[in-house]
Parts: structure tokens; sequence; C-alpha cells
């Protein structure tokens, strides 16, 4: 115990033992609860330390984001239980954004696209803020990501791998013009390109493959990485898991506010938010 730990020990001790004259099952309850409170609050501080350590030494760091990055900036995670499921949609989300209903709902998938993905008010949060700092001050290399937002380069990241593309980027499936998120916002129900085309989301929809130049991107980034900060997901689906193999580097680091079958594997684990650790490092 360092001398910190004892002071807060004993002065949760003492507490406990005031308590005395209230039944013995209390007083059980109560110095296990401490006990357990302390043992929390010690170690995020400790493992502030280290994040900053290993940040601070690492020649090479990579980030690679999940949907947990984006939630804390208001935008619903649709695979996860209180995310959109919960919501009236005549058609579960996964299936709505996959390639077969685009092409055969195209009205539907923009009606569902425009109220849930699009979300053209939403602002980084203090990680992607963080992030950019880092890069900025050289000590991140490169963000890799799940999300589609565009936050992270909203941030100031520049060297950003959009795993599942962005709602920024739309194009004419005939003539391949190019089109920002407004336009998609503005043209209802179905937006068209002047040459009647029809316009698709540079985003990657279920039962569609990724970007072979951002995968092959992304796996270069890993493979050169030493210090790895995983955010915002259980690591346990495809394509993180699949992924995460390239990196040969020393360290894991996982914040994600459950814990995860990849806890394990991992040398640092926060199960905090995303935000308020990485708030914590100085850049
Ligand atoms: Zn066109």
């Amino acid at each position: 115990m360092t001398a910190l730990d004892q002071t807060q020990y004993s002065v949760l001790t003492e507490n406990v033992r005031m308590k005395r004259s209230s039944g013995r099952s209390v007083i059980y309850k109560k110095k296990q609860e401490v006990l357990i409170m302390t043992q929390n609050e010690q170690s995020f501080e400790e493992k502030i330390r280290t994040l900053q350590k290993w940040i601070d030494e690492s020649e090479n760091t990579v980030f690679f984001g999940g949907a947990g990055v984006s939630t804390e900036s208001g935008i619903p995670d649709f695979r996860s239980v209180d995310g959109l499921y919960s919501q009236k949609y005549d058609y579960p989300p996964e299936e709505i954004i996959s390639h077969e209903f685009f092409y055969a709902k195209t009205e539907e998938f923009y009606r569902f696209y425009r109220d849930k993905l699009l979300a053209p008010d939403v602002k980084p949060n203090k990680a992607h803020l963080k992030l950019a700092e880092l890069e900025a001050a050289g000590k991140l290399n490169a963000v890799i990501t799940q999300n589609i937002d565009g936050l992270h380069q909203m941030a100031g990241s520049k060297k950003v791998f959009e795993l599942h593309g962005a709602v920024s980027r739309n194009f004419c499936l005939e003539c391949g013009k190019r089109f920002d998120a407004e336009y998609i916002m503005e043209h209802t129900p179905v937006p068209k390109c002047s040459c009647g085309g029809l316009i698709k989301p540079d985003v990657v929809l279920y039962n569609e493959g990724l970007d072979d130049n951002i995968v092959s991107g992304a796996i270069k980034a890993l493979s050169g990485a030493s210090l790895l900060i995983v955010g915002g997901t259980s690591l346990v689906v495809y394509p993180a898991a699949g992924l995460l193999r390239y990196f040969k580097g020393s360290h894991i680091v996982l914040i994600n506010k459950s814990a995860t079958a990849f806890d394990k594997n991992c040398d640092l684990v926060f199960n905090d938010s995303i935000g308020a650790v990485l708030d914590r490092i100085k850049a």
C-alpha cells in the first residue's frame, strides 16, 4: 500500500467503526462496499498514470475506436440493446442498413438514414478532441474507427481510417458525382443526381465488403504500432477482432464502459467512459 492508500483506508475504516452500534450485518456490508470503492478509485488513478507513461514512451501509438466513442456525442449505437432497437421502425435497423434493403426499399432506407445516421448537429466529445490533440503533439500516429459520423476529422484528426465509410461522402451510382450530407438531408425522399442517377452514401452497409485501401491502411498502421488504445468496442466482432491480430506491439489498452471477453487479453483495462479517461491524459 502506498502512503495515500493507507490514509484513505484508515479514514474509511474509521467511518465503518463509527457505525458499529447499528448491527453486525450492516457493518459487514458497509465495510465491503467501502473496500471495493477504495480499490476502484485507487486503481483508476494508477491506471491513468500507467496510460500516460505508455503514451509518453511510445514511438508509435494507434487508436482503434468503436460505437462507444460516438455514443458519448449522443449518437445511438444501433447494435446495442438500449440503442435503436427500442425505436419505432417497421424493420430492425440491421435490415434497413443493408445492401439489399437500400435497393429494394430506398425511400424507407433514406427515412431511417436521415433520422438516425446523419445526425447533423452532433459535436466531437472529449475523446475525439484529446485524440486530435495527441496527434498534433506527435503522440498518436493514426485513428482507426468503425464509426461513420466523421467526428474525428471534425475534432482535427488528420490520419483517420474509416472502416465503415462516412456519412459526409455520398456519390451518384451512374456518374460518380460527389455529394455532401446536407444534400442528402435536403433532397427528400430519395436523393437523385442531376444525371438522374441514384445517390448512395459512401457507408459500408450490411452484406457489403470493406474498402480494400482503407483496410490495408489500417493493417499497416496496426502492424507498425507499439501501443494500441482501443475504445468503445467489445472487440469480439468483425472487423475489429480480425484486424487486431496485426498488432504486434507491447501494450494493448482497452477503454470500454462494460467488461468484455477481450479484457483478459489487454494489458490495461478501464471500464469507464472513454471521454472521462482520455480527458485525464496530457498531450
Ligand atoms: Zn450522376
